[in-house]
């Protein structure tokens, strides 16, 4: 690639005690229970509203918050909070009263059991409420471009908003944008998906579709619930029979074998997760914009499909496509420890936990594009350790989310939004304890971390 270098100066903008780099599940999270533990905070976005994934993605629901036999909520903290604000607003129902196999988790059962569905306009109000009343200062519509190093530390981030170039003096920063932008452009070591089998998880674009009669789908799904079967690695979901109806009548011609159809708060309403976008990379612009134009290609597609095959579907609406395609996988720093799938699904509690979950190892596409598994944990939970959040390299730098330092197969456990929330609130009630310390991240007292995490209504066991 051709290059060209130039120098300018830049106005400083704004000084924060931490700042927080995107406002998905991890960077809200984060930045609240910075503010909450009285560090000033700041959170750049570069979109419009809060919520990531789970609002400019409109990915819904909330993956389980449960632990394996779905006897306890285990993700509490920020998040329950987020649901229970949701819930008074009429923008959610209780993961309490939402069993697996029904048209709230797509009616599949490995791994769904208690899902939130949400109301992704609430959320954004929910959020913006939160971190308003928290102190938090939100910048939306500006984006990270590059750290500002000396030595070991992060002195300053360069962003661009509608302002132009401006430099953010920062104390500490907690990276929560899904891509590990800043940890990789501050030279964190990163393995992009799973280097070792060239595989990343593909894109799908979602989208919500409303006018549906739920009494019918749920009919055609009694009518075939012995269909539910897995083979070849094939995770058949619901209307995998509707499905091959049209692949025979040369209606369907996507590398998908079924639909994800999950229920909304509203009972007409599906969020439709069946797009599939393979070889996207997501830090890469051009590819991301082909995948946005081939995710609503495939959308149209799949929307003719359920208004002609599935019943209940004949008068459905197509409501929205989101503002950014769906990413699942992309980097996953290098940190003080690697999460691997084999502790994960073995239920191992590391001494420096700052979260338990027990969501199920959900890799797309693992054997082959047609394909899709969950793999459900043997114990009833797991622990995330602290210091899969501490990047290597950088002393004021910690990493929460999709990105931190797990290997692709584990990664594809804590991807979801609840153990996303989770990471975020540990890193921001960390973050704090670092500069009230005048220590390193990688120096944070873990027991007062946990002690913290415990009266933030983190669950720890
Ligand atoms: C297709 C798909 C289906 C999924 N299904 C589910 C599901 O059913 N349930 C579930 O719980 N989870 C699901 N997930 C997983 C989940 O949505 C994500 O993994 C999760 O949202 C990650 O949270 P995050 O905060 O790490 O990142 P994100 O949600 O990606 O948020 C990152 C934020 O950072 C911002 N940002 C990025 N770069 C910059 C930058 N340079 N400067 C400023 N801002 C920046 C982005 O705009 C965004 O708001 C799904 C994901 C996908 C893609």
């Amino acid at each position: 690639m051709e290059s060209f270098r130039f120098e300018t100066t830049l106005p400083v903008s704004h000084r924060s005690q931490v700042t927080v780099v995107g406002g998905g599940p991890a960077g809200v999270c984060a930045a609240i229970a910075a503010a909450r533990s009285g560090v000033q905070t700041l959170l750049i976005e570069s979109s419009n509203c809060l919520g990531g994934m789970a609002t400019t993605g409109g990915v819904n629901p909330f993956m389980t918050c449960y632990d394996k036999d779905g006897g306890q909520m285990i993700i509490r903290g920020l998040f329950e909070e987020i649901v229970e604000r949701l819930i008074a607003r009429g923008g959610a129902l209780h993961p309490g009263t939402v069993p697996a196999g029904e048209a709230f988790s797509s009616y599949i059962v490995v791994g769904h059991n208690h899902v939130t569905p949400f109301d992704p306009e609430l959320l954004k109000v929910v959020l913006d409420e939160m971190c308003a009343q928290a102190g938090v200062q939100v910048l939306f519509h500006t984006s990270f471009v590059s750290p500002v190093l000396e030595g070991n530390r992060i002195t300053g981030l360069i962003v661009s908003n509608k302002a132009g170039l401006q430099l953010i003096a920062a104390d500490a920063v907690i990276d929560c944008t899904g891509d590990a932008d800043v940890a990789f452009r501050s030279g964190v070591p990163c393995e992009m998906g799973d280097e070792a089998s060239g595989r990343i998880q593909p894109a799908t674009m979602f989208f919500r579709i409303g006018n549906v009669d739920l009494k019918k789908v749920d009919a055609d799904i009694e009518a075939n619930r012995d269909n539910f079967f897995r083979r070849n690695g094939i995770n058949y979901r619901s209307f995998h029979w509707r499905v091959s109806e049209a692949r025979e009548q040369g209606d369907w011609n996507l590398q998908r074998v079924s639909i994800g159809m999950f229920r909304g708060v509203r009972e007409d309403e599906f969020f439709i997760n069946t797009s599939r976008i393979m070889g996207v990379d997501g830090t890469n612009p051009v590819s991301v914009s082909e995948a946005e134009m081939e995710g609503r290609r495939q959308v149209q597609h799949i929307f003719a499909f359920l208004k002609k095959y599935v019943p209940g579907c004949e008068n459905a609406v197509l409501m929205s496509t989101p503002a950014h395609v769906g990413i699942r996988e992309t980097r996953h720093i290098r940190g003080d420890y690697v999460l691997t799938s084999s502790e994960l699904l073995s239920g191992q509690i590391p001494d420096d936990c700052i979260l338990l979950a027990a969501n199920s190892v959900d890799v797309h596409g693992r054997f082959g594009p047609m394909s899709n598994e969950y793999v459900a944990i043997d114990g009833s939970c797991y622990g995330v350790p602290y210091r899969c959040l501490v990047p290597s390299g950088i002393s004021n730098l910690l990493v929460a989310g999709r990105c931190v330092s797990a290997d692709s197969e584990a990664a594809g456990a804590i991807r979801v939004m609840p153990p996303c929330m989770g990471m975020g609130q540990a890193a921001g009630a960390a973050a704090a304890l670092a500069l009230n310390s005048n220590v390193s991240m990688r120096d944070v007292n873990i027991h007062e971390l946990q002690q913290a995490l415990r009266e933030q209504n983190v669950y720890l066991g």
